[in-house]
């Protein structure tokens, strides 16, 4: 039996809906560990829905009184949880604050991590991770001795549950740290995370420049929930913000639905989306390296493509 600890990301005092995920691939883990407890520690003072949280796959939800998010301290306190709940493996969402806890919190547990998995199995030698390496040209399969392994659960690669029932709702002492966030300034949108959302509309220095944007908008705005992305080439140029940079050096995405507007497809632009579900691309040279890993290509201009594209959506939705 394997117990299995997930340290919520909240934002605000509200869960990060990748968190979501991570708690259905907990109960995964469990049930084919032999059905051990799934128990969600949130390691500053939130608001949690025990229902979503049970749903999703979780028996017990802990929530800790820090008031505010320390990289040191949630990681004192999400060890602490672990040891508490017995657990075996120790699961977070790979997203930015994921990804600067899962180390600490491993050598919290004097443990291994494996970072960014896309598939987790359980075997007769206890959990084997999946995780695409080299800008997602190999693909490798990681195993962590010990009595306990923690790792970082890529988005849209897991899902919730779906069951039955509450979690149930308990508290406990957060841990303190050396060092406190004291406040986060983002550009607000209005429009989804590009690393949590379920589509996204990125585009590449093919847009030509940054008001062409409005292209790229106007077929977010006709896909519901649609994110948007940008390649390094765009960023670099200013313009857009590092916050939607798709890649190597910027967020990973699986969504159901990635379309690539004006991007030659460069490998490092393709290690942060080629596990979409599904790619369009958008490009007017047709030897362009990213039809090579489209599931829809369209040669031809993006100033002339997107509008159509927006028009004929927009007619979808009514
Ligand atoms: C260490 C390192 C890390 C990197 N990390 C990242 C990363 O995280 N993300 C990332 O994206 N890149 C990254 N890069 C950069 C990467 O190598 C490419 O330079 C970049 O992805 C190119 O961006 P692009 O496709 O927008 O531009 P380009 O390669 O210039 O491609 C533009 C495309 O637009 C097409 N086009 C032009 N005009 C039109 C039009 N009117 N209509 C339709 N199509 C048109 C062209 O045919 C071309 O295919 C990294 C590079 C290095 C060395």
């Amino acid at each position: 039996m394997t117990n299995v600890l997930v340290v919520l990301e909240t934002r605000d005092g509200t869960l990060r809906p990748a968190c979501l995920e991570t708690v259905g691939a907990a109960r995964l883990a469990a049930d084919a560990g032999g059905g051990g407890t799934v128990t969600a520690v949130a390691t500053e003072t939130a608001e949690l829905d025990a229902a979503a949280l049970g749903s999703a796959g979780a028996d017990k939800v802990v929530i800790a009184d820090a008031g505010a998010h320390s990289p040191d301290g949630a990681a004192a306190t999400a060890v602490k949880a672990a040891k508490d709940c017995g657990a075996g493996l120790v699961l977070v969402a790979a997203t930015v604050r994921g990804r600067d806890l899962l180390a600490r919190i491993a050598a919290g547990l004097n443990t291994g991590f494996a970072a960014d998995c896309t598939a987790l199995d359980f075997t007769d030698d206890g959990f084997v991770f999946t995780r695409p390496v080299y800008a997602g040209k190999a693909i490798t399969k990681v195993k962590i001795n010990g009595d306990i392994a923690v790792a970082s659960l890529r988005g849209n690669h897991f899902a919730p549950a779906g069951r039955d029932g509450a979690a149930e709702m308990g508290t406990m002492a957060a841990k303190a740290g050396k060092s406190v966030v004291t406040g986060i300034s983002t550009k607000s949108t209005g429009r989804p995370d590009v690393a949590e959302a379920s589509r996204v509309v990125s585009g590449g220095r093919g847009m030509g420049s940054a008001e062409n944007w409005s292209l790229i908008e106007a077929v977010a705005d006709a896909i519901p929930g649609a994110a948007l992305g940008a390649s390094r080439a765009v960023v670099d140029n200013g313009w857009r913000p590092h916050s939607e940079q798709v890649g190597q050096t910027g967020k990973v995405v699986s969504p159901e639905l990635y379309i690539a507007a004006g991007i030659s497809g460069a490998i490092q632009h393709l290690a942060g989306m080629n596990s979409s579900k599904v790619i369009v691309a958008i490009n007017k040279d047709a030897q362009a390296p990213i039809f090579q890993h489209a599931s829809y290509g369209i040669v031809g201009d993006v100033n002339e493509v997107l509008p159509a594209l927006a028009e004929e959506l927009a007619k979808i939705q009514g």
